[in-house]
């Protein structure tokens, strides 16, 4: 039987550092769909389209190609678009490709049809709310701002992507507050997901709750039958 994971939560929260793990321990398949929002920002980007036009935005849902492979690979019509994904000048703009309806329903489907075949843990803003509303586990994953900002720009730093602490907590504030308040499937926790606080919490410790919920809740569903 196939499992599902849904890990949401704001960003910068260490989701797709936990889930990637915990898919390495439990041998599921990690799905990062904001690789899938970002790779779309950067196609709108290079092609000079202003990513605040919605009409614009979406006019190119269909050029528009988005491979997930092995190793956090990311193509973009076949063009390896993996590094530049995670600029600022991507984050930046994501969340407003993010809030488009059209965009959204195209990457979807993408996302539901790569959990149909296997176990899966995927992390993102709006899957055990709306991606995967039947997910065996659901997990809000959440730290304070001021934490995330500085996991981030250490993550950054560390990768050779130049950025203030500044500049990183702004960004991050301002992708919560679009995110959350989008109309469309907006970041907010399923009702039947376990909150997880991680401010105070090294990798491995959260690593180890999240492997502890999980065996926990497929327990319960066993126990119900
Ligand atoms: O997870 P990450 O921070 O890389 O996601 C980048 C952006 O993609 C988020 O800020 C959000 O705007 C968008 N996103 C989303 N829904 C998802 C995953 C990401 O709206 N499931």
């Amino acid at each position: 039987m196939n499992i599902s994971v849904a890990i949401d939560g704001p960003a910068a929260a260490g989701k797709s550092t936990v889930a990637k793990k915990v898919a390495k321990i439990l041998g599921y398949t990690y799905i990062d769909t904001g690789a899938m929002y970002r790779a779309f920002t950067w196609y709108c980007l290079k092609n000079g389209i202003n990513c605040q036009d919605e009409k614009a935005s979406c006019s190119v849902i269909n050029k528009v190609k988005i491979q997930l492979l092995p190793n956090d690979v990311v193509l973009c019509n076949g063009e390896d678009v993996t590094k530049p994904i995670r600029e600022p000048f991507v984050s930046a703009n994501v969340s407003y490709i993010a809030s488009y309806k059209d965009i959204r329903l195209a990457l979807v489907e993408q996302q539901r049809e790569m959990a149909k075949s296997n176990s899966v843990i995927m992390d993102g803003r709006d899957i055990g709310t709306y991606v995967l509303p039947n997910a065996d586990v659901k997990i809000f994953q959440i730290a304070s701002p001021e934490t995330r900002a500085v996991r981030r720009y250490e993550e950054n730093i560390s990768k050779g992507i130049p950025c203030t602490l500044e500049e990183i907590e702004a960004d991050v504030r301002k992708r919560d507050y679009i995110d959350s308040h989008r109309s469309f499937a907006p970041l907010k926790p399923a009702s039947d997901s376990v909150l997880l606080d991680t401010s105070f919490l090294s990798v491995d410790e959260v690593v180890e709750e999240v492997i502890n919920i999980i065996n926990k809740k497929l327990k319960e569903k066993e126990k119900r039958g």
